[in-house]
């Protein structure tokens, strides 16, 4: 199987309302560059140096977007390209991405991420600390910071019940942050989840931008 029949076959199982990101770390920039002749411009890695490489060398109009754990000292090496901030775990890095944004003239759109999992190896703000933050409100003095809506990574598990119920939650939960703090933002739209085991089962359960890699890039 080529790269390009990969992606038509994972694009053709998506409805039309589903973001497509094909997660490209630790694959080659020709690979990307194959994904990319294939029509596609999403791309989503997870460490700053392999993106840097990446972004120097393959088409400008690919909108990177970063995965992966982002510590505060690397923003600014990304802040002048990234088109999305998908793990956001703080508000102390959101506070980092909007003075970098600052800087760099633009607005960063961010997903804030939930932690759900059963292990505590996962990342990601516990729900009752998301909503304390958004409660808050410092958030809304972010002009350089747009939050689009929420990301999960569900549990390292074969047990799809309790992936299903993970999903269902990270969607119970964007309803509740979109009506309490953002029902007249049309930009909070995004529920990230779903990766190449378990992409199809979070199209069931509402997601609506998925983080497709070995599926798409391995054989
Ligand atoms: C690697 C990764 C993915 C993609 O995983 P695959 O199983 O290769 O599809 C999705 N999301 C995050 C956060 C990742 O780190």
């Amino acid at each position: 199987m080529s790269i390009k029949s990969n992606l038509q076959q994972v694009r053709s199982s998506l409805r039309n309302n589903v973001e497509l990101v094909a997660v490209s770390k630790y694959h080659t920039i020709e690979a990307v560059q194959e994904a990319y002749d294939a029509g596609q411009r999403v791309f989503g890695e997870s460490r700053e140096q392999e993106l840097r490489i990446k972004h120097d060398t393959l088409p400008k109009d690919i909108m990177w977007h970063f995965i992966g754990h982002m510590q505060t000292n690397k923003v600014k090496y990304i802040a002048p390209y990234i088109a999305m901030i998908e793990a956001v775990d703080s508000f102390k890095l959101i506070k980092e991405i909007e003075k970098q944004a600052a800087k760099n003239n633009r607005t960063i759109d961010i997903l804030l991420e939930l932690h759900l999992a059963q292990e505590e190896s996962k990342s990601g703000m516990l729900p009752d600390e998301c909503l304390a933050m958004l409660e808050e409100g410092e958030w809304r003095n972010m002009p350089h910071v747009r939050i689009r809506g929420i990301m999960m990574m569900a549990s390292n598990t074969d047990d799809e019940q309790l992936i299903k119920s993970e999903f269902l939650r990270a969607k119970e939960l964007f309803d509740v942050i979109k009506q309490r703090y953002f029902a007249d933002d049309e930009a909070f739209s995004i529920r990230s989840y779903g990766m190449s085991g378990d992409y199809l089962l979070a199209q069931e359960c509402g997601s609506n931008h998925v983080r497709v890699g070995s599926r798409i890039f391995s054989e």
